[in-house]
């Protein structure tokens, strides 16, 4: 009875309160973005490699891309959602540095399906972790709630852990360095919680992340859990740097 009421009453609201597009703040028929800032956004679709997730193109017999083939990455299978153009970052800007957490629903909506193709019964959840200094400057982790969100639509809040790993080093931005330079930067950026070490072990690790640049950290991070006893390590992130 109850049920029938609020939903009658949301659909009431629903005519009295329009809604508004979170990017461009135009009033919509519908909760989410205007038909003009999805068309937007660029969703990363096949043909892509099957490890790291990279759109590929006349793959020559082999579902992997060439990077892949001659170098295996650390990571098992990587997945992002977007490229980082600029019409996700219209998106991502304002939830990453300008606390609009109210955008996280609707990001994990969107990055359900993907996020359920990846995860099994035998994953463990964690974001990619800020450090300590940035976690307070900023008052919330983007990655921690994206996957909070994440856990809770697919029912799998039992399988989050946001604490496992943490950041030993503020490392800087590492844009402008070359992949030597950028190893030693991460280098032991990355460290596993002492108590945590006992459920880690012998388990799969999906990693959420907001926006992949160079792929360096997501790496290093994969290290870290591997050494301390993990089977595979895969990752999803919001959008990707192509
Ligand atoms: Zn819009
Ligand atoms: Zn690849």
């Amino acid at each position: 009875m109850f049920g029938k009421y609020i939903s009658h009453s949301s659909r009431l609201l629903n005519r009295v309160l329009p809604h508004h597009c979170p990017i461009c703040d135009c009033e919509t028929s519908h909760y989410g973005l205007c038909a003009a800032c999805w068309s937007g956004l660029s969703f990363i679709t096949a043909p892509i490699c099957l490890r790291c997730g990279r759109p590929v193109f006349g793959t020559a017999g082999t579902d992997l891309c060439v990077p892949c083939l001659q170098d295996p990455p650390l990571l098992q299978t990587q997945r992002a959602l977007l490229r980082y153009d600029e019409g996700s970052k219209a998106l991502i800007l304002p939830f990453k540095h300008a606390s609009r957490l109210d955008l996280t629903p609707l990001l994990a909506q969107m990055m359900l399906a993907r996020f359920q193709e990846l995860v099994s019964d035998e994953h463990l959840i964690i974001p990619v972790p800020l450090h300590i200094t940035r976690r307070l400057y900023r008052s919330y982790n983007q990655s921690a709630e994206l996957a909070r969100h994440l856990c809770t639509l697919s029912d799998r809040r039992g399988q989050f852990d946001p604490l496992m790993c943490y950041r030993r080093k503020a490392t800087r931005p590492l844009g402008k360095h070359n992949a030597k330079v950028r190893a030693k930067i991460l280098k032991g950026a990355f460290a596993i919680r002492p108590k945590r070490l006992s459920k880690l072990k012998g388990r799969k690790i999906l990693i959420i992340d907001d926006v992949r640049t160079t792929g360096y950290t997501t790496t290093e991070m994969a290290r870290t859990l591997l050494q301390a006893g993990a089977t595979q390590v895969d990752s999803l992130t919001l959008a990707r740097i192509l």
